[in-house]
């Protein structure tokens, strides 16, 4: 079955995708030169004027934008079209900092909700499907995204929110939910709960879970799908490109298909901004060519990934990057080693525990510590301190072999580790408290 939302779009040949780009790209430069003044003082300082962009192949030579210009423009200074044109306003988590407000008209939210359906679409969405958004409603992008992408399937949609864990469950068996959106955080709860509430997979009808907004990793990818009997798909976007959507993953479930059509992505690295060549490592930048209210150009988003153009057998042409590995500001530098939460998780999970787990860095006698707190399950637990004392060991032994530092290991109790309905919140650096 060809599980196509646009396939003439998704499925371009790369020569026509670049003549789009290009025209857009061209159009898009010149509405922010002519409607953002805090942008043309970054163009005119860098010297570039919009005469200079002629195709995508130009896209290197216009100035970045970072979090930082976001949050000096608070909250209009970035705004491209008169308010009166604007008709929802959406924000960040504030999972690093401040939070940031993007704008939307209208034709910025159809845009943004077609890239969704897109998603669900890939996922094995079509109009018979019963579609739970338990992503956080409101501000939050997730729940709003996944909804509007839902109702253009004409999927029947649940716009449950997050929280209230056994409501969900509740919902979802006696109205047949088929597709489940959420946080991999969430869903791994949910997957929990199901399992002690004495529901098996098979009782429920899911067949398929959209999960994004945080990073995860393969290893958690396995134990959702067991734990709710479904195909875990990922998805990635932000806030300030619009909300999710912006990549997603199709059935080879081998990393997101970026909207291309809307999203041009760049890879550089991240010290020098220097733009890096396909297959390698790096920042990963975007430019909206098709927003009206809240374009940004060359959006350093600070995840780090690796893009390719490698044929993809699900037809696919549009570009694929790989999961982010975490931001670059989720990235722990640790006596002197970097250390992605990521990284610990994969262990976690690969040595037969739950993803419930706790990362804390502090800073004593001038030395960098690395605790890792890791919950059991009922059938782990033990009141021999031995056999924890064991466990806890092994988990040391493999954790060090990951990263190249030692950790301390406490296992704790079942349920002592607060479960996440949104992102959940992985690590507690200390050592910014001294500072
Ligand atoms: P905040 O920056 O406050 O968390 P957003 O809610 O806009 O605001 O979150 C966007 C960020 O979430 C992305 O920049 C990325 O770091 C992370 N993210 C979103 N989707 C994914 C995903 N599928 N995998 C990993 N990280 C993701
Ligand atoms: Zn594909």
């Amino acid at each position: 079955m060809e599980n196509y939302w646009n396939k003439e779009i998704e499925c371009m040949p790369l020569e026509d995708m670049k003549k789009l780009q290009s025209e857009r790209l061209v159009a898009q430069v010149k509405h922010v030169y002519d409607n953002v003044p805090y942008y043309k003082k970054l163009m005119d300082e860098k010297g570039v004027t919009p005469d200079d962009i002629k195709s995508v192949d130009d896209l290197h030579k216009l100035p970045f934008l970072t979090k930082a210009d976001l949050r000096d423009a608070y909250p209009y200074g970035l705004l491209a079209k008169p308010l009166s044109d604007c008709v929802r306003i959406q924000s960040t988590s504030g999972t690093t900092g401040r939070r940031v407000v993007a704008f939307y008209t209208q034709h910025d939210i159809d845009l943004w909700e077609d890239c969704c359906a897109r998603a669900i679409v890939a996922a094995g969405g079509t109009k018979d499907d019963v579609c739970q958004v338990c992503y956080g409603y409101g501000l939050f992008t997730g729940g709003p995204g996944l909804n509007g992408g839902s109702h253009k399937v004409g999927c029947l949609t649940l716009p449950m929110s997050s929280g209230n864990t056994e409501r969900q469950i509740q919902f979802m068996q006696d109205l047949g939910s088929t597709i489940i959106c959420c946080t991999p955080s969430y869903a791994a709860y949910i997957g929990e709960t199901i399992k002690e509430m004495g529901i098996s997979p098979d009782d429920i009808k899911l067949k398929a879970g959209i999960f994004g907004a945080e990073p995860w990793t393969e290893e958690m990818r396995r134990e959702i799908e067991k734990s709710l009997g479904i195909k875990a798909y990922d998805i990635y976007g932000l806030t300030e490109t619009s909300g999710p959507g912006v990549a997603f993953e199709c059935c080879e479930q081998h990393g997101m298909h970026i909207n291309e059509d809307n999203f041009i992505p760049e890879i550089i690295d991240p010290d020098t901004g220097e733009v890096l060549p396909e297959g390698s490592k790096g920042e990963l930048v975007f430019t909206s060519i098709t927003k009206e209210a809240f374009p940004l150009l060359r959006y350093r988003t600070r995840d780090i990934c690796v893009l390719t153009r490698e044929k993809c057998s699900c037809g696919r042409t549009l570009i694929r990057m790989s999961k982010p590995m975490g931001r670059s500001d989720d990235m722990m530098i640790i006596r002197g080693v970097n250390v992605f939460p990521s990284q610990i998780e994969t262990v976690l999970i690969k040595q037969g525990y739950a993803p419930n787990y706790q990362i804390e860095v502090d800073r004593v006698n001038n030395t960098d510590t690395l605790d890792v707190y890791v919950e059991m399950s009922q059938e782990q637990f033990s009141d021999q301190i031995k056999d924890i004392q064991d466990k806890e060991k092994e988990l040391v032994a493999a954790i060090t072999q990951m990263l190249g530092i030692r950790p301390k290991v406490h296992l704790v109790s079942p349920k002592t580790i607060a479960r996440s309905e949104g992102k959940a919140v992985r690590v507690i650096d200390k050592r910014k408290l001294h500072d």
